[in-house]
């Protein structure tokens, strides 16, 4: 992975190439950012850069031999450990390497139960067992192979269990020479104290929006009203963005959530029932990840117009659409109608995920708010 690959987080990038140019680099990094976040794209784009053997001052070269390597996740110092689920006694992630590799090189934006989707664990817990550690130890003790630096990736290592933190730790403690770790976290706060004292922090913070829109834009080729659309919704995580970016091509005709809902909302303000149970039909007929899709969305939505409401609009970062439907919705529903629109739509978001009908669910909300909108 290169930095230039990663879209902003310009300030940490440079902080982490002048730590490795000035040999101020410590011998284990956390990188420690939301779900979502540029977190284990950068703890890549560093292993890489540290074992570059023609360093550029911005990135690594990307054609020498370890970046080749690298770049494949194949290089022989580079170890990596994540959680997985339901491993058989004395086998270790190294059973899923291969799996693990096409998973990052999809793309390093990535999610604990996507992982655990895709080795087929989905129910299940992901943790990092204490052989797991024991495993880190042994390679540990090997020399490296030609890099410069051993390096020892730990994916969310707040999934290891006391033994094996406890013995991440001793290593910590003294780290064998030329060992480089780096702890990729999305929730700090659940790491022992002791590994937090013994790794320097690299805060990553969230994508912001427009970084989400560009990489959708650049990545997935998506027009620009689409990418904001779902960088907006996504709030800074990018995984999710992506997963909402899948189902949003997977949708098929009026696979555009906000054309469907800016509909659904003139049919209700119109009081046109026979539109209504179309629409219901409609909606009956999506998939239940897309039924979700429009609940969320407009739950979101309808916040955001409360927020407007309170007269906090500087707060909202809406796109051009969106910001539309609230400025005229804004006059013609009260506080009190919104409360109970957004009350409505979280009901109706829990009896989907109990597998409610949900033609049944739409009609339901679809008169409430019709009746509400006009009063
Ligand atoms: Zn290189």
């Amino acid at each position: 992975m290169l930095f230039n690959e990663i879209v902003g987080q310009d300030d940490t990038k440079q902080l982490l190439l002048r730590a490795v140019q000035t040999n101020h680099l410590a011998h284990a990094l956390l990188f420690d950012g939301p779900q979502g976040s540029a977190n284990l794209a950068l703890a890549l784009a560093l292993a890489q850069y540290v074992n570059c053997e023609d360093k550029q001052p911005d990135d690594s070269c990307g054609r020498c031999a370890s970046c080749v390597k690298m770049q494949k996740l194949v290089h022989p110092d580079l170890h990596m450990v994540f959680p997985v689920a339901n491993m058989a006694k004395g086998k270790t992630s190294e059973a899923y390497l291969a799996d693990w590799r096409k998973f990052l090189l999809d793309q390093p934006y990535r999610t604990l139960s996507e992982w655990l989707e895709t080795t087929g664990a989905d129910n299940k817990q992901g943790n990092i067992s204490a052989e797991e550690a024991r495993n880190i130890l042994q390679k540990l003790s090997l020399k490296s192979y030609e890099g410069a630096y051993k390096l020892m990736l730990i994916w969310l290592p707040e999934l290891m269990n006391v033994t094996s933190a406890n013995a991440l730790l001793k290593v910590l403690e003294e780290p064998p020479a030329q060992t480089l770790f780096l702890l990729v976290t999305n929730q700090s706060d659940k790491l022992l104290i002791t590994i937090l004292s013994r790794t320097q922090r690299v805060a990553v913070s969230a994508f912001s929006d427009e970084e989400v829109a560009t990489y959708l834009r650049q990545h997935q080729n998506m027009d620009e009203t689409t990418a904001r659309r779902l960088a907006y919704l996504a709030d800074g995580d990018l995984s999710e963005a992506l997963q909402r970016s899948r189902t949003e091509t997977s949708g098929g005709e009026s696979s555009d959530t906000h054309t469907w809902f800016a509909e659904w909302m003139r049919t209700c303000y119109r009081q046109d029932l026979i539109s209504l149970v179309k629409q219901a039909d409609q909606f009956d007929g999506f998939s239940k990840e897309k039924q979700k899709g429009v609940l969320e969305y407009s739950l979101r939505l309808y916040r955001d117009l409360f927020l407007w409401q309170q007269g906090a609009s500087a707060l909202l970062r809406l796109p051009d659409d969106e910001l539309a439907f609230v400025k005229n919705f804004a006059k013609v529903l009260t506080i009190q109608h919104i409360e109970r629109i957004v009350a409505d739509l979280n009901e109706a978001l829990y009896h989907l995920e109990r597998n409610a009908r949900a033609k049944m669910l739409m009609l339901d909300i679809s008169l409430t708010f019709s009746r509400l909108i006009r009063s």
